[in-house]
């Protein structure tokens, strides 16, 4: 097992890592910017180094800063969280070629499924239910005509490189595609280096649906059932449940199965999510993480493991805690992702923190590094705060988030509280009844 783990990462999630290496008796190395001094991560790990200012393209997203800090600190392995570099394929091959260890899978399979186009032909041919669609990228707009036509509007057109919910175009009908198509090629190589595009049939009213797997690398891997992550705003997750309410036991097993196999296939390791649109009883692929999830925490309340220890464990070499057979569903848990934003056009709020209180309680949990007294800095996401609940069924989960928002004080700055508050007197969120457009429309009618 590891000795020390450096964690390139900051906030919440810094702070998730730290907890599970101290609980196995792995000293922690934290990294932070000169932002970023008085973070909470910094203090709880046993030793940090400064790896740069404040923007994160010269702290955070330096792959030689983080590697020197590797090397000053004596770090064996590396946590990267989810964003930042958790993704990055050429990170990961020049740990490999360093001979450092990456928490999280191969710059290979990172590759494959950072491409949305190579991983949706990886999935099919696993056997996958994919979304209708192009058969690989469209070049030219003839093509995405001919493509549009053939699977019939509306359509999707999506950037193959994209990713927090940027480079997708809607063309709701033929006269539409000439303007999505170029947009979404255009955003694709603005944010992304990369125009390449592809297409596929928009669907109306789906949920997203995504199944956690957990791979050992060596062929094993598990399901840990879904998410329902269908409360979005802008294509971004805002609350997320498990189990989710459309989603039968006997679904469960099927789809859940088809995406252990898939990854064992490809001697997949360490945790990874694959996406789906879920629409009349039917699954889509859309894409798969490879790495941890914001949301994560829902899975490990109904399941009872700690899927950093797993990550850790399997990055060691060492195998899993768990076979499929030894864990079940116990109850139902909810996560609220607490931004720092000022309602109602959720601009950001950055800023300090005249009084923070946690909740407690059985069946709560807050993942939060923030504290009393602390400066949010202006660089970096919004989201300073996950509030998880677990209940033993979705209306005692449902009155104890109620009951937790209730106790949770965050003062000095605006936060998305208000919005949970609100939403839990929707009858719609109490019967369960949503899909991926419900809270945008949900929210036009707050400010029409
Ligand atoms: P990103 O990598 O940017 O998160 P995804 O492919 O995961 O992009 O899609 C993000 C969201 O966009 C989905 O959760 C869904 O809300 C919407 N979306 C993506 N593909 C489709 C589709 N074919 N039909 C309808 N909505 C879609």
């Amino acid at each position: 097992m590891f000795e020390k783990i450096l964690i390139a990462n900051r906030g919440e999630i810094a702070l998730r890592v730290i907890r599970a290496c101290h609980e196995m008796g792995i000293r922690c190395v934290a990294v932070h910017s000169t932002a970023d001094s008085d973070a909470m991560h910094v203090r709880m790990a046993d030793e940090s180094v400064c790896i740069g200012p404040p923007p994160s393209s010269d702290s955070y997203l330096s792959i030689p800063a983080i590697i020197s800090a590797c090397e000053i600190s004596g770090a064996q392995a590396i946590h990267p969280g989810y964003g930042f570099l958790s993704e990055n394929a050429k990170f990961v091959q020049i740990l490999e070629d360093h001979g450092l260890t990456f928490i999280g899978p191969t710059a290979e399979h990172i590759r494959i499924m950072g491409d949305k186009i190579t991983a949706k032909d990886t999935m099919k041919a696993l056997g996958v239910p994919c979304v209708p669609g192009s058969d690989g990228g469209v070049s030219t707009l003839e093509q995405a005509k001919k493509i549009g036509d053939e699977i019939g509007y509306p359509v999707i057109i999506k950037a193959t490189a994209g990713g927090g919910g940027r480079g997708m175009k809607v063309a709701k009908s033929a006269p539409e595609m000439e303007q999505a198509f170029m947009t979404a090629r255009a955003e694709g190589k603005a944010a992304f280096g990369n125009d390449e595009v592809y297409i596929e049939k928009y669907l109306t009213t789906p949920r997203h649906i995504e199944i956690q797997v957990f791979g050992d690398g060596k062929g094993q891997a598990v399901h840990l059932g879904e998410r329902d992550c269908s409360l979005q705003r802008r294509h971004q997750k805002v609350f997320e449940e498990a189990p989710g309410p459309s989603i039968s036991e006997k679904q469960r097993s099927a789809i859940g199965k088809v995406c252990a196999d898939a990854v064992a296939k490809i001697n997949y390791i360490g945790a990874g999510t694959i996406e789906f649109l879920y629409e009349n009883d039917e699954f889509y692929f859309i894409e798969m993480n490879t790495r941890l999830q914001v949301e994560h925490p829902v899975t490990e309340a109904i399941f009872g493991v700690d899927l950093v220890r797993e990550q850790v464990r399997v990055a060691a070499g060492e195998s899993m805690s768990f076979a499929q057979k030894d864990i079940q569903i116990n109850g139902h848990a909810i996560e609220v992702r607490i931004n720092a934003e000022k309602l109602p056009n959720f601009a950001p709020c950055p800023g300090r923190i005249s009084a923070y209180h946690a909740p407690g309680g059985l069946g709560v949990r807050m993942d939060s590094a923030l504290y009393n007294g602390y400066s949010i800095p202006p660089y970096y996401d919004s989201l300073i705060g996950k509030l998880i609940v677990h209940g033993r069924n979705r209306d005692e989960a449902l009155a104890r988030l109620r009951r937790a928002l209730s106790e949770l004080i965050i003062d000095g700055i605006d936060t998305t509280i208000p919005l949970f508050d609100a939403l839990l007197s929707e009858e719609d969120i109490h019967s369960g009844s949503y899909n991926i457009h419900w809270l945008e429309h949900w929210l036009e009618r707050q400010t029409s």
